[in-house]
């Protein structure tokens, strides 16, 4: 052992796996996109939870950034527009042994697939779920999606929308047994990281609500952020999005929160003047539908041939 002492030897894992086994082909948006940084920091953040990549699957549905499994190199499932969430429900069900992420737009989530959203956060089973929102159909080239504010000229509302937006943040707050809401912005890398971060790591249904760049069809979103920063303020004293020193001085604005407190999140999610950065909601102790559902898994063939006759048979007339 060339003269070394066991006690400075390293326990090394069998594998350690690096950022090059998360990634794939170059991703193909649009020069500053936003998807660009999120997709960099979920390849780190699998890098530095070692996350299997033989165990890891992102489900997307259908939008720019719903082509998010095909830059990564686990499995993927890039399925129908807004059919996400019942299939990374499933999947997760029927295998609680893997990691699995939704890739959702605000038109995947909030239009077409709304119902298997609000339906998913009731279920709280262990997803980690990103909304990119960037209150535009950007895929099929500017089109006013259930996000966009009023007043957004797009190619189907040119006179301007007149509707008032959905509000995810609080949408997902107002579903009965919602477990994990947080909020973040995709340029703010470490920001974005520890809170996606925080996500992964609670058991449950983790939504995080990303306001993400669109510089084609949206430019106007970061600057209402950026020019007035005093609107977007960092929560702090809520667990789980740990952030050092310098980004916290980051901020021009922070205030207290207590996680815990779903009327103090609430009301946060309300706020229509200001933009609340960190996690709203968290609640340990939601149920989660996916540990109902794992008590007949490793049946043989025979086995779930014989409950499901046995099911079959209480209808037998
Ligand atoms: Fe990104 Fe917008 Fe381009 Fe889509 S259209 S890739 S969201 S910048």
């Amino acid at each position: 052992m060339y003269g070394l002492k066991p006690d400075i030897l390293v326990d090394l894992p069998e594998k350690y796996f690096c950022l090059t086994d998360y990634e794939k082909v170059a991703a193909k948006w649009c020069p500053g996109c936003g998807d660009y940084a999120v997709l960099g920091n979920i390849q780190k953040l699998c890098r530095d939870e070692q996350l299997d990549p033989a165990k890891t699957v992102f489900v997307s549905g259908i939008g720019c950034s719903s082509r998010f499994p095909h830059y990564m190199k686990t499995y993927g499932f890039h399925g129908l527009h807004g059919r996400a969430f019942p299939v990374a429900s499933g999947i997760k069900w029927r295998r609680p042994d893997l990691h699995v992420f939704v890739i959702t737009g605000d038109g995947d989530c909030c239009a077409i697939g709304a119902g298997s959203w609000i339906h998913a956060i009731r279920f709280n089973i262990d997803l980690t779920v990103m909304l990119f929102n960037n209150e535009i159909y950007g895929l099929t080239k500017n089109q006013t999606s259930p996000t966009s504010r009023m007043g957004t000229v797009s190619n189907t509302t040119p006179r301007g929308s007149v509707l008032p937006p959905i509000n995810p943040m609080q949408t997902t707050l107002g579903v009965g047994n919602v477990s994990f809401v947080a909020q973040t912005v995709d340029w703010n890398p470490p920001h974005l990281y520890a809170t996606i971060q925080a996500a992964h790591r609670h058991k449950g249904f983790s939504f995080v609500h990303i306001i993400q760049r669109c510089p084609k069809f949206q430019s106007d979103l970061v600057e209402q952020f950026t020019a007035g920063k005093d609107k977007l303020y960092l929560l702090t004293g809520n667990e789980g999005v740990e952030l050092d020193d310098v980004v916290i001085k980051s901020f021009d604005h922070t205030v207290e929160h207590d996680a815990h407190n779903i009327n103090a999140a609430r009301s946060l999610a309300e706020d229509p003047d200001n933009i609340y950065l960190g996690v709203l909601y968290r609640n340990t102790k939601a149920q989660r539908y996916d540990e109902y559902g794992v008590h007949n898994i490793g049946y043989t063939v025979e086995q779930k041939m014989e409950a499901l006759n046995s099911e079959l048979n209480k209808y037998a007339v």
